[in-house]
């Protein structure tokens, strides 16, 4: 039998009504002679709701029992999609991710698969059941303890069980009718894409644009699966929504195809630390064993004379998301006590945010830059922190610009028209 996989986000599945069109929706692909895994999220809002339970008793965490908490969302959309599948006379079954089992690695909050064994779900497809349920975001890790794979991780799921069953193409029902040159919700001028190149998805999606995870995307460009954006609400065929494929699949690239965003993140800057070799790795070895994730950093010398300090000594700014400011403070406070970093302050700015221009055309193509800037200086916004790669430009801004700097990139590379 062909196999599909259909995946169904928060909004898709936010109450029973919706539960029961998307069981209309996999019904439709069973009648066209397909198997079907579903891999669902929690109800939308729901894992919003879990995490803040569990911020709310332990705000460090431990962060086992914050993935045995977090996960439970999606145990219960699983259950109830099977429930009205067989409602509907399809033959359904749920699955958590430890009764696959979908085996992670034991970083809880941000697992990454092992190994995802097809024996169990293979055997319910021989004895004639057509539709398997996986509660997504979830795995086992070796220690058998519950994990997540991170926020919008049911997208991972997906991707993973299609490259483990070699689906025909795998399916990402969501809120939007397939994947714009920014998120629709903030200009009406964004385009929808029939086709976005793998990496440019890449780099949209860890630049902010949550359509889809990461990991999803680096997946399936990885295994080479057919990996789809559609809408949940609207009547669908073959060609509805965006494929994501290989560059060479894309007759027509602009320079530009995408702008993202990343609205909760903050800059921290370390005021007069040391300028000595290993001063880098005193700051950011610490952070990472918090558990902080290091975004932009720069370095700036400082030009001031600091009379009561021996050698010369410089500026460390970072940014990371604003939820995590509060493990980076403690982890530096720590360090300094230590005796492992020195410095005079700590500057936190929890106002501001990153917009990011990307295109794989940037490769064969100069002035991006410089457009990108004179963009943002045309509306006065000042940028912070300003990061580079092969084919995207970040800038950090002050956070209730946010909005201006996306439309305004949008219109500088003509980003509305084909
Ligand atoms: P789901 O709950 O289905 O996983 P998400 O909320 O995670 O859905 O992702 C869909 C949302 O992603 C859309 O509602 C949209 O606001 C946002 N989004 C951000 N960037 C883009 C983009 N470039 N194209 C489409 N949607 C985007
Ligand atoms: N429910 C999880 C979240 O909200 C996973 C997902 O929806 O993909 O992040
Ligand atoms: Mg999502």
């Amino acid at each position: 039998m062909p196999l599909l996989v259909m995946k169904f986000g928060g909004t898709s599945v936010a109450d029973l009504d919706r539960i029961r069109k998307v069981a209309e929706k996999v019904q439709a692909e069973v009648d066209r002679g397909y198997d079907v895994i579903v891999v669902v999220s929690a109800m939308s809002g729901k894992t919003n709701e879990l995490v803040g339970w569990v911020e709310a008793t332990s705000p460090l965490f431990d962060a086992r029992e914050y993935d045995a908490v977090v996960s439970s969302g999606e145990n219960v959309t699983a259950g109830l999609l099977a429930l009205t599948l067989q409602e509907r006379g399809v033959p359904a079954r749920s699955w958590q991710g430890w009764q696959v089992p979908i085996r992670t690695t034991s970083q809880h909050s941000a697992a990454r698969f092992v190994d995802i064994p097809r024996d169990n779900i293979d055997a319910k497809f021989a004895e004639g059941m057509k539709v398997a349920v996986i509660a997504g975001f979830q795995g086992l890790s070796p220690e058998s303890r519950i994990t997540t794979l991170g926020r919008g991780g049911s997208d991972t799921t997906a991707v993973a069980l299609a490259a483990a069953f070699g689906a025909e193409r795998c399916d990402i029902y969501t809120d939007v009718d397939g994947i714009y040159t920014t998120d629709p919700r903030i200009t009406s001028k964004a385009r929808k894409l029939d086709r976005i190149a793998f990496e440019e998805m890449l780099e949209l999606s860890s630049l902010g644009a949550k359509v889809l995870q990461t990991r999803s995307v680096e997946l399936a460009m990885r295994y080479k699966v057919r990996l789809r954006v559609l809408s949940s609400f609207e009547e669908t065929d073959e060609n509805s929504g965006t494929l994501v494929c290989d560059e060479d699949e894309i007759m027509e690239s602009k320079v530009v195809n995408g702008i993202a965003y990343s609205r909760e993140e903050a800059k921290l800057t370390l005021v007069t630390v040391e300028d000595k070799p290993g001063i880098s790795a005193a700051i950011f070895a610490p952070l990472a064993d918090a558990g902080v994730n290091v975004d932009m950093i720069v370095q700036n010398i400082s030009e001031k004379d600091y009379g009561d300090r021996p050698g010369s000594v410089t500026d460390m700014t970072f940014s990371c998301p604003v939820n995590q400011v509060a493990r980076a403070r403690k982890a530096m406070e720590e360090a300094r006590e230590a005796g492992t970093i020195q410095y005079d302050e700590l500057i936190v700015d929890t106002e501001v945010a990153k917009v990011s221009v990307v295109g794989i055309g940037m490769r064969s193509h100069a002035g991006v830059a410089a457009r990108a800037f004179k963009s943002l200086a045309d509306e006065n916004i000042n940028i912070k922190v300003i990061a580079t790669s092969e084919i995207k430009i970040s800038v950090l801004i002050d956070r209730k610009y946010m909005e201006l700097a996306v439309q305004a990139l949008h219109d500088a590379f003509e980003l509305e028209q084909a």
